[in-house]
């Protein structure tokens, strides 16, 4: 069975590409069938596998609107079983362009439901807001994947993104639920990091993913050259913990609903 998780936080620059870029890999790397969806205008998950969304034909824009299929804009990354639906800039026009169209909220959950068995992972990529683009993502998917930086801002804008989660679970998606939280950029040098963790993991108990990722130079490297860190530097400490994160991730049993398994962000 699939599984489709939109990886969100309407918070810039947390950790959300560098994660769902690396999540996928790692879990390709596991011989998981992969494919990562940007809903990002940003383009920036086609540009961390090495490819130049500027220069494709077909991109998540014309999916949206509905002039293509989604079959039709998924791209091979080099990696084995890691496939990708680039999305460009002209994507932020959507948002406006879908504003009066029939049942905009569910325009990407239609293009993804009839390929969805030729994947065992769906990842989408959201952008930094809570906009149609991101209720889209979070309409289409099952799963929500939080990355929150360790930082003291952290928590910040968590409780209204768990808000959005619960009006779209109750008016679009009742199967919606958030099955994991990943604390990102961790210093072990700073106390704070530290401490930030702790305080999430009590507000959110289990749902908190054992595996920290730490902040590291190649990490921040790696998109520059187009490519995952677990290919760019496979024995960095970066590779290490996304490869730990996507065994852990694939351990944890898919949520049956949003009642059921774990729990919602109403429990
Ligand atoms: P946006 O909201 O703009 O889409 P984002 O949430 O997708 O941003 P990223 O683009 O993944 O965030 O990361 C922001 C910046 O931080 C990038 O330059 C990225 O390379 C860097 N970065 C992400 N994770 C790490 C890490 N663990 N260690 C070091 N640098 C990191
Ligand atoms: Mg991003």
């Amino acid at each position: 069975m699939s599984r489709v998780i939109a990886v969100t936080n309407q918070k810039g620059g947390v950790g959300k590409t560098t994660t769902a870029v690396n999540l996928c890999a790692a879990l390709a790397e596991l011989g998981q069938r992969t494919l990562l969806v940007d809903m990002d205008p940003q383009g920036n998950a086609a540009t961390g596998v090495g490819i130049d969304p500027r220069g494709l034909g077909t991109s998540m824009y014309q999916v949206l609107l509905g002039s293509a299929d989604l079959s039709d804009c998924i791209q091979a990354t080099g990696i084995d079983n890691f496939a990708i639906a680039p999305a460009r800039l002209e994507m932020s026009g959507a948002e406006i362009e879908l504003v009066s169209a029939f049942s905009r909220e569910l325009k990407l959950r239609h293009a993804i439901a009839p390929i969805v068995d030729r994947y065992d992972y769906i990842f989408i990529d959201c952008p930094p807001s809570l906009g149609l683009l991101t209720v889209n993502a979070l309409s289409a998917a099952v799963e929500i994947l939080v990355p929150v930086q360790c930082e003291y801002y952290a928590l910040e804008g968590l409780g209204q993104l768990l808000h959005n989660v619960d009006m779209v679970r109750d008016g679009l998606n009742p199967a919606l639920v958030i099955s994991a939280i990943v604390m990102v950029m961790f210093d072990a040098r700073t106390r704070l990091a530290a401490e930030v963790v702790a305080d999430v993991r009590r507000h959110f108990g289990d749902r908190v993913c054992r595996v920290v990722i730490p902040r590291t130079v190649r990490l921040s490297e790696a998109p520059s050259v187009g490519q995952p860190v677990t290919v760019y530097a496979p024995t960095s400490r970066g590779a290490i913990a996304y490869h730990e994160l996507a065994r852990e991730f694939h351990q944890l049993s898919p949520p049956a609903s949003a009642s059921g398994g774990r729990e919602g962000t109403t429990a």
